[in-house]
């Protein structure tokens, strides 16, 4: 099974979120299936920051394959990650090569030219998963994800011999929808701007051209995959992703646990395991010392590392703050996003020194000293595809609260006297987006915690929980078999 896997970023070279962790994690996985899986990546300067000794592999520079006038030289590169996994890079400096993130520039303003750079993106995948691919290497199926590659089952339409293609939604939210104006620059014909098409609301949108022209579309988690299908929750595309559920899979992420594992993690000064948790202790006094926090054992830490947007309700942890500090008990925030949040936070650690604290931008070696030194991890989301930090979290024994939502609830159980009794009880679960009910589940979570003996147990059976990838890659490759027309050999 050969499969090129389309990202717009990847663990530990480039990362905004979720999708670098999955973009490093699920291939790995498969390729331990046996999958020939390689990744497709537009060239930052990350890239070439990261990867040394890269070899060109194809290059347009000179004569752009046909079909791709509209768009400035490109070529490709060769590398790989660090699990092995081969990495073509795609090299158009003036498309890719400058400051900033993947999608924004240094203040945080979308690139007026994402169309064009992720139109392109998804042009080579294309390219690839045809019959005039250069590399000598043809996918049996391209796997695309999240808007910035859902231009290429479109692009397939187009090519001889075309792979099936699958789609994975990893946020509904961010459907990269244009003007309709980019149609000619991007190079598809006029006759594909309608509803059964790239069309969407008078726009053009990425992501609904990849949900309406792929073979199959999954998103990672079974319940999110439902709520996608509700008005509530599909913006706009519930229509047609209902039309399509016959087509559509929900397959949990899974997270890697080699680079998470409180036992050997590279970031933290102090290891722990289940069966001897000094360590998690000797992590909680670095992070209270690290944040300007009040040296205290006893208090409970609060722990939220993410993005700081509507969307990993902020604003309502924000809201409680000062009640969860009453409690009491100590708050720490790491994330950059909505300059509105990040000033609310900021002024919260102002105002309440050594009880709360904050920093504000991308720290991978913060975010795994919250995991480890928090005793109670938040992450209320309002709506959550599936949510890597919260299985972060019980791996490293630091229970998560969360709000019943998406693929919080498809991998928190809420701990109660039946949870506690069966063993299975990982986190606590609060089922209505207000700040008293955010508050109730914090103070189940304190009350607990106070109880030694049962908090202990807690904390055994959420370092215990799989999380691991292996099922998930497992029903990927079902869904790339089914595809190709394949049969497990
Ligand atoms: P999303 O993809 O919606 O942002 P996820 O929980 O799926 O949320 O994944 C977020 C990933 O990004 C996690 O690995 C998390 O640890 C990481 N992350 C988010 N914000 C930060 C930050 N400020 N510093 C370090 N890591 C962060």
């Amino acid at each position: 099974m050969q499969v090129l896997f389309v990202t717009s970023e990847v663990t530990p070279i480039i990362k905004t979120g979720g999708l670098a962790d999955v973009s490093a994690a699920l291939p790995a996985a498969l390729m331990g299936l046996g999958v020939d899986v390689r990744i497709l990546l537009p060239c930052y300067p990350q890239v070439i920051k990261a990867l040394k000794d890269l070899q060109i592999i194809a290059d347009f520079f000179e004569k752009p394959p046909s079909g791709f006038d509209n768009f400035p030289p490109s070529r490709l590169l060769m590398g790989a990650l660090p699990s092995g996994i081969p990495l073509y890079l795609l090299d158009c400096p003036e498309m890719y090569l400058r400051g900033g993130g993947p999608y924004q520039d240094e203040y945080g303003v979308d690139w007026p030219d994402n169309p064009n750079r992720f139109g392109l993106l998804s042009k080579v995948a294309a390219l690839l998963g045809s019959a005039e691919s250069p590399l000598g290497w043809k996918p049996d199926v391209v796997h695309c994800n999240d808007w910035q590659s859902g231009l290429a089952p479109a692009y397939l339409q187009y090519v001889q011999d075309p792979s099936p293609c699958v789609m994975t939604i990893h946020n509904i939210a961010y459907q990269g929808s244009f003007p309709s104006s980019v149609m000619p620059e991007l190079g598809l014909p006029w006759d594909s701007f309608k509803p059964d098409g790239v069309e969407f609301f008078g726009k053009m949108s990425f992501l609904k051209a990849g949900l309406f022209y792929a073979a199959h579309i999954t998103t990672v988690s079974p319940t999110y995959a439902k709520e996608i299908q509700t008005e509530a929750q599909g913006l706009g595309l519930e229509g047609l992703l209902a039309h399509r559920k016959k087509h559509l899979t929900g397959i949990l992420n899974g997270i890697d646990t080699d680079a998470w594992n409180p036992a050997s993690d590279t970031h933290l000064a102090h290891a722990y395991c289940a069966t001897n948790l000094s360590g998690k202790a000797a992590n909680k006094a670095e992070l209270q010392r690290q944040f300007g926090l009040y040296q205290d054992a006893e208090i409970p830490v609060f722990g939220m590392v993410g993005r700081l947007a509507q969307q990993k309700g902020v604003d309502l942890i924000i809201e409680t703050a000062e009640k969860l500090i009453n409690l009491p008990a100590q708050l720490v925030f790491l994330g950059s996003g909505d300059a509105e949040l990040q000033r609310a936070v900021l002024l919260l650690a102002h105002n309440f020194p050594g009880r709360v604290a904050a920093y504000i931008g991308f720290d991978e070696d913060l975010s795994h000293l919250i995991e480890a030194g928090a005793d109670i991890f938040l992450m209320p989301s309002r709506y959550e595809p599936c949510g890597l930090n919260q299985m972060y979290s019980q791996r490293y024994g630091t229970p998560p609260v969360v709000h019943a939502t998406g693929g919080l609830i498809d991998t928190v159980i809420d701990c109660n006297t039946a949870s506690m009794q069966n063993s299975t009880a990982s986190g606590f679960v609060f089922k209505s987006m207000e700040s008293a009910s955010l508050l109730s589940a914090a103070k189940r979570a304190v009350t607990l915690y106070k109880d030694k003996q049962n908090w202990a147990s807690l904390l055994q059976q959420c370092m215990k929980k799989d999380f691991g990838w292996e099922q998930s890659a497992k029903a990927y490759l079902q869904i790339y078999r089914n595809l190709a027309g394949k049969k497990a050999s």
